[in-house]
Order: C-alpha cells, then sequence, then structure tokens
C-alpha cells in the first residue's frame, strides 16, 4: 500500500483561503474583512512610515552581517520589548525577573509558552488550558471534535495547545444577549476551575470579538485568579490597536505583574508595526525570583533550539531600531495612533450610516463599543 494513502485531507485555513480568492478577484470595488490585517483609507496594506525610516537606516549600516543570533533572539531587542509590555519602570524587570525569548511573532510566542507549560507546569490534574469562548481563529460555541474536522480548521488557539499535549477547555466569554462580556459566567468559571487552572487571557482588544473587560472587571478577574492561585497566559496581539495608547492597551498585563500573579506574555508585532510577514515577537516569562528565571531561561533555550534553532533578525533589527532611538518611537507612535484612529473612526462612521442614515432596525450600539479591528455579534 502507499505510505501516506491514509492520510486524510485537511481542509484550507478558511482565512487564507479567502485571502486567495481576494487576490484572485477583479472586481475593482471589492473589499476583504477576513484576515485581521490593517488597510489604509486606499484598501492598501500600509508599511508604516517609521518602518521605512528604519528599513533604510539598516540598509546603509555596513557593520550588519547575517549570522546567527543568539538562541534567545536579538537581546536589545527582547529587553525593549520586554519594556514596552510591563513598563519602562515595570519592578519585575529591574528585579532580574523577567525572562524574555524572540519568537516567530505571536503565533510562535504562543507556541513557545505553552510548549513550555506542557513541559514544566506542574498542573493539578490533567494538562489544560482554559480558552474564552470563542477565541482567536474559532467561531462561537463551536466545538471541535478533532483539529483537522472541517470547522476546527483555523481553531489556532485550540491547536496550538492540543499540539503540545495540553487540552483546551472553555470559559464564558462573550455572552449574545448584551453582545458583550459575560463577565458573570467569566467570573464563575475562575471560580469554578481546580487551583492552580491556567487562563489563557487576550491582553487587550479581544479576538474575535473585540469585548474587552472594564479597568474594574480586570482587577475583579485578577482578585479571583490570585485567590485561586491561577496561572495566566496572556495573549498581547494588540497593543496600542485598541486605544491607540501603548500603555493603556498594556494596563492589564501591568495590574497583574504588580499584583504578583504568576503569567507570561506572547507579544505581537504583527499589527502595530505592521510587521506581519516578518514574524516579530517574544514570550516574556514573568518568575518570582531572578535565579527562577535564569533556569526558566535555559529551558526556554533548550526547546527553542531544537524548534527553530534561532529566530530571523532583519524584524527584529527594524523593532529594536524604533524601540531603542527616541526619535523613532515617538515616531512610531504616532504611526499606530494613525492606525487605531482610523479604526475607532471608521467604526463610528459605519454606525452612524446603519443607523441615522438608512436606519437600519435593531441595535448597532456594539460597532462603537467595540473595540480593536474585530466587530462581533452572534447570538
Ligand atoms: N494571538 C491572537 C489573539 C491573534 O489575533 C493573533 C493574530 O491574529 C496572534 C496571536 C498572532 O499573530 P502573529 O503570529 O501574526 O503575530
Amino acid at each position: 500500500a502507499e505510505l501516506w494513502q491514509d492520510v486524510p485531507l485537511a481542509p484550507p485555513d478558511s482565512i487564507f483561503q479567502l485571502t486567495a480568492a481576494y487576490k484572485a478577484d477583479t472586481f475593482k470595488d471589492k473589499v476583504n474583512l477576513g484576515v485581521g490585517a490593517y488597510r489604509d483609507n486606499d484598501n492598501k496594506p500600509w508599511v508604516l512610515p517609521v518602518v521605512k525610516k528604519a528599513t533604510a537606516i539598516l540598509l546603509n549600516d555596513e557593520s550588519l552581517d547575517h549570522e546567527y543570533l543568539p538562541i534567545t533572539g536579538l537581546a536589545e531587542f527582547t529587553t525593549a520589548a520586554a519594556k514596552l509590555i510591563l513598563g519602562a519602570d515595570s519592578p519585575a524587570i529591574k528585579e532580574g525577573r523577567v525572562v524574555s525569548v524572540q519568537t516567530i511573532s505571536g503565533t510562535g510566542a504562543n507556541h513557545l509558552g505553552a510548549l513550555f507549560l506542557s513541559k514544566f507546569y506542574k498542573w493539578n490534574g490533567p494538562a489544560r488550558v482554559y480558552l474564552s469562548n470563542p477565541t482567536w481563529g474559532k467561531p462561537f460555541n463551536y466545538i471541535p471534535s478533532n483539529i483537522l474536522g472541517t470547522e476546527g480548521r483555523s481553531a489556532n488557539h485550540h491547536a496550538i495547545f492540543r499540539n503540545v499535549g495540553i487540552e483546551p477547555v472553555e470559559y464564558a466569554y462573550y455572552d449574545p444577549k448584551t453582545i458583550g462580556l459575560d463577565f458573570n459566567g467569566f467570573i464563575d468559571a475562575l471560580k469554578g476551575a481546580p487551583e492552580r487552572s491556567v487562563f489563557l487571557l487576550h491582553a487587550c482588544a479581544h479576538n474575535p470579538t473585540g469585548v474587552d473587560p472594564t479597568p474594574e472587571q480586570w482587577k475583579a478577574i485578577a482578585e479571583v485568579i490570585a485567590s485561586k492561585k491561577h496561572y495566566t497566559f496572556f495573549d498581547c496581539a494588540y497593543q496600542g490597536f485598541a486605544s491607540g495608547d501603548l500603555d493603556k492597551d498594556a494596563w492589564a498585563v501591568r495590574l497583574f505583574v504588580e499584583l504578583g500573579l504568576p503569567l507570561l506574555v506572547c507579544q505581537s508585532f504583527a499589527k502595530n508595526a505592521g510587521l506581519y510577514g516578518e514574524r516579530v515577537g517574544a514570550l516574556h516569562v514573568v518568575s518570582p525570583n531572578t535565579e527562577t528565571a535564569n533556569r526558566v531561561k535555559s529551558q526556554l533555550s533548550v526547546l527553542q533550539r531544537s524548534e527553530i534553532s534561532n529566530p530571523p533578525s532583519h524584524g527584529a533589527r527594524l523593532v529594536s531600531l524604533i524601540l531603542n532611538d527616541a526619535g523613532l518611537f515617538e515616531e512610531w507612535k504616532r504611526d499606530i495612533q494613525t492606525m487605531a484612529g482610523r479604526i475607532i473612526e471608521m467604526r463610528r462612521e459605519l454606525h452612524r450610516l446603519l443607523t441615522e442614515k438608512l436606519q437600519t432596525p435593531g441595535n448597532w450600539d456594539h460597532i462603537v463599543n467595540q473595540i480593536g479591528m474585530f466587530r462581533y455579534a452572534r447570538a
């Protein structure tokens, strides 16, 4: 018999399939509402002006070569990236408790974080991760029986954890009645889970609902997490994209660090620097002390070595330039405001057209109440 004849044919990823179909379509007014990538007023991808500037600097830098980066990545990049998400004055950074590893964008950070937990987390029962319902790549209320099944095909958070032997379970998050947060359901899930459970939380601009807890709700969530000794697996793919303000969008992560909750953060520069294809990201593990941080780093290095050996250099150099140069950093913040501002304005305009202009029946307030690139309403 032929060797691979029993390999089932997997369906293509629905989002990237849509992108290919969109590219092939010749209709001039076509619009792609599938993939989460920013488009400008002309419906075109936007190369950030600050990225163009940084690219030119790199091109003219005769000292650069194509040698391997260290296993854990470009140190100037990871150090600055940690400050960006945790805050420049973060006590955890000052105390040398933060381990930062450069990853293949946010997806790679999620994978490395999940892999690390699968090897070293002290599970209280079976290895499980609590994911919001819905979450990245997964339709609301769909419970995939097999990630290769037709519907579970782009259930990325689910697949990432399954791939390393951690079983995803869901916590209540979206409330179809309010088209908002099911806060009580979320709190009940936190309370009902066994102590020391692992909860994946979206740091801001929740994908796919655009529904985030308020600061007061975040505080209540943190309180239950503390009392149940849960571990927080933060996924932060949209810092700056939600509000236009990098610090504001990192608020929840910083609150948890301040409260001394055990956590890690997956960070992506795909959206906020428009570096989708460059795959720039980092995994930050906040540890109780330097000694533990060193152990964690040593094991992350071992895992990274067997997976990718060394992360790619170009995108990390670009982001490192931007983060470490005061002028470029200010310029980047303005570019982020351009993107976030346009998204917020588009939401307002769509709301206005639906309600005032077209008098469309129903309540459309969720379009302006939700945040980031996604608009979500599902019964
Ligand atoms: N996590 C969430 C919630 C996302 O929405 C995304 C991108 O859509 C990612 C992680 C990772 O994206 P990337 O690997 O391109 O950084």
